[in-house]
C-alpha cells in the first residue's frame, strides 16, 4: 500500500492518502481545500486514481477539499450519515465497508467531539479524526459535542482495537505524527481518567472558538464546494 501523511501547516491538519499499489485506487481522508492542487499533483505524479474522499467529521477549523476534488476527479465523497449532508455521495454508518483494490476500510462511529464523528479502520491503522488525538482528544463544547459520549466512543470502541493498531489523528499541535492504541490506553492523560472525572475536566476547559468556525462549518455542510462553482 502507498501511504502518505500530509500536513496543512496553517491548521495543523493531517490528511491521509492511502492507495493500492497495483490498481492505483486511492482514498484521501480529511483533505484541506487550500491544499487541493498539492493532492492533485501527487495523484498525477504517482499515477493514482482517486476513488473516495472521506471526512472524519464536519470540521470547524478548515474547509474540506471533498467537493473540489470531486469536481476535478469524479471521486465519491463520504461522511457520517448523521451529518445528513445532501451533497455527499456516501452517508456512512457503523460497519460500512469501502474497498480500494484488495484493501478494506471499515467505518466506526465515534461521536462525542461532534455528533458526526467517525473513525476509519484500515488493516492495522485507524484514522480517528478528533475523537482520539495523541495524548489528548477533541474538545466537546460545540457542534453537539458530548464528553460522556466521547469517553464511551474511545474507551469502548477504539480501545477495543488491538494494542498495536496505529492511530493517525486529524491534528497534532506538537510535531508528532502517530501513536498506537496501546500507548494511548497507557498514557493518554484524559482517557485514563474515570468517566465522571473526564466529563468534569472537559466541562472545565475554556477554549476560544476556532478562528474559522463561522466560515468552515457552513462550507463543510455544502461539501466545501467553492462559491465560484
Ligand atoms: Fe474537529
Amino acid at each position: 500500500m502507498i501511504f502518505y501523511q500530509l500536513l496543512d501547516e496553517s491548521t495543523s491538519t493531517f490528511t491521509y492518502l492511502l492507495a493500492d499499489t497495483d490498481s492505483g485506487e486511492t482514498v484521501l481522508i480529511d483533505p484541506v481545500l487550500e491544499q487541493t492542487d498539492r493532492y492533485l499533483k501527487l495523484l498525477s505524479e504517482l499515477n493514482l486514481k482517486l476513488g473516495y474522499v472521506l471526512d472524519t467529521h464536519i470540521h470547524a477549523d478548515h474547509i474540506t477539499a471533498a467537493g473540489a476534488l470531486r469536481k476535478k476527479t469524479g471521486c465519491n465523497t463520504g461522511i457520517s450519515a448523521k451529518a445528513n449532508i445532501a451533497c455527499a455521495d456516501l452517508l456512512l454508518r457503523e460497519g460500512a465497508i469501502l474497498h480500494f483494490g484488495p484493501h478494506v476500510i471499515r467505518v466506526l462511529e465515534t461521536p462525542g467531539h461532534t455528533r458526526t464523528c467517525v473513525s476509519y479502520l484500515c488493516e492495522d491503522m485507524v484514522f480517528t479524526g478528533d475523537a482520539l488525538l495523541i495524548d489528548g482528544c477533541g474538545r466537546t463544547d460545540f457542534q453537539d459535542g458530548d464528553a460522556g459520549l466521547l469517553y464511551d466512543s474511545v474507551t469502548q470502541k477504539l480501545f477495543a482495537l488491538p494494542d498495536e493498531t496505529r492511530v493517525f489523528p486529524a491534528h497534532d499541535y506538537h510535531g508528532r505524527t502517530d501513536t498506537s492504541i496501546g500507548e494511548q490506553k497507557r498514557n493518554n492523560p484524559r482517557l485514563r481518567l474515570n468517566r465522571d472525572d473526564f466529563i468534569r475536566l472537559m466541562a472545565e476547559m475554556s477554549l476560544p472558538l476556532p478562528q474559522r468556525i463561522r466560515e468552515s462549518v457552513p462550507a463543510n455542510l455544502a461539501c466545501g464546494e467553492p462559491h465560484d462553482g
